[in-house]
């Protein structure tokens, strides 16, 4: 008995001194790696299993099924209160067909269509502006077959929302990013990056303020030449205009993630010209930073059978947290990131 009272003691003693450790503790957390750690696996899951589900239909642009695409994505931010920079309660950035006709000749017969635009303001820049991307839309139904999409890009546009909530998440609790997120969900990127160019052209917030963008379309899958170790991503276009985004990228990856970022098709020459094939490529156009992350095809690439079953879930949680704390560190460093591989080019040629 009396030991039990001397342990009670000590125990009482050790709790209060280490109250003190806790609060210290409390400044030392890396709010990062706190929020980054409610991006998971089986919220990712919750979350395509539906989007990709044949009932959105393939998602192709203008279509019903893309309609409800849209909707769910609305939902969301409704649902966690992240609001639109276009108007309050009004998410849809809308496309008329008479755009796609002039646009694509690919989307000449296209219906009116719409981007999703979700927005969370910098506490300190809010000016400067950084977008996360992902394409919502897929090809549709073919020979009465659903094509789910559901790495393409349903891993991205999933991916996007948890990243979403995760900076929703810091911002409530007082941490929120230094500069604004804009999530950007496009339309029409199967038909020829459409969405992505009706943004550039018709910008909510000037490019000259877009700091970069974080281009994520295909995250879920492992390709042939990396499945012995398919903790990987490709990175593309990550040193093409900024070296200060590149490294910041790197050293990110290394502090934190730890995937082995793999640079195959960032190579000029590369036959698959990836960097131009997706919708980051329309913001690289206007000379701001991009980054393109992607896992590279695989044998269910614009198939029907790109369901999400066949999604690697914690890949997918690992490459969303590799976006986000990339986009956590440009968003909050003291500088904001340049164009300085444009500014050195000019300079040789002057
Ligand atoms: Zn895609």
């Amino acid at each position: 008995m009396k030991n039990i009272v001397y342990i009670f003691f000590l125990a009482f003693v050790f709790a209060c001194g280490s109250g003190k450790d806790v609060s210290k503790n409390e400044e030392n957390i890396d709010y990062a790696v706190k929020y980054a750690n409610t991006i998971t696996a089986k919220d990712l899951g919750n979350h395509l299993f539906t989007y990709a589900s044949d009932e959105f239909e393939g998602r192709d642009t203008g279509t019903p099924g893309q309609k409800k695409a849209v909707n769910y994505l609305k939902d969301f931010y409704v649902g966690q209160g992240i609001g639109s920079p276009i108007a309050e309660g009004d998410y849809f950035q809308e496309i008329k067909n008479e755009w796609f006709a002039k646009n694509s000749r690919r989307g000449r017969n296209l219906k009116d269509s719409e981007n999703v635009l979700a927005f969370i303001k910098g506490t300190d820049k809010p000016d400067e502006v950084i977008v996360i991307s992902a394409h919502l839309d897929h090809v549709g139904v073919r020979n009465e077959k659903v094509y789910n999409g559901a790495d393409d890009d349903g891993s991205g546009s999933v991916a996007l929302l948890e990243i979403a909530e995760a900076f929703k998440m810091a911002a409530d609790a007082g941490k929120g990013p230094k500069r604004s997120i804009l999530f950007l969900h496009v339309t029409g990127e199967e038909r020829g990056l459409l969405g992505s160019k009706f943004y550039t052209e018709n910008p909510i917030f000037p490019l000259a303020n877009t700091v970069c963008n974080l281009n994520i379309d295909m995250i879920g899958r492992v390709d042939q030449r990396n499945k012995e170790n398919p903790n990987y991503v490709y990175l593309i276009g990550s040193d093409k205009l900024s070296m200060e985004l590149h490294n910041l990228s790197e050293a990110i990856n290394k502090k934190y993630t730890k995937i082995k970022l793999d640079y195959k098709y960032n190579d000029e020459n590369d036959p698959n010209r990836f960097y131009y094939r997706s919708d980051h490529y329309n913001f690289a156009k206007h000379n701001i930073p991009i980054i393109f992350y992607f896992n590279g095809t695989h044998v269910d690439y614009h198939k029907d059978t790109d369901t999400p079953d066949k999604i690697y879930y914690e890949l997918l949680r690992n490459r969303a947290r590799l976006v986000f704390h990339t986009a956590w560190e440009v968003a909050n460093r003291e500088g904001r990131i340049t164009a300085d591989k444009l500014e050195e080019k000019k300079e040789e040629t002057k």
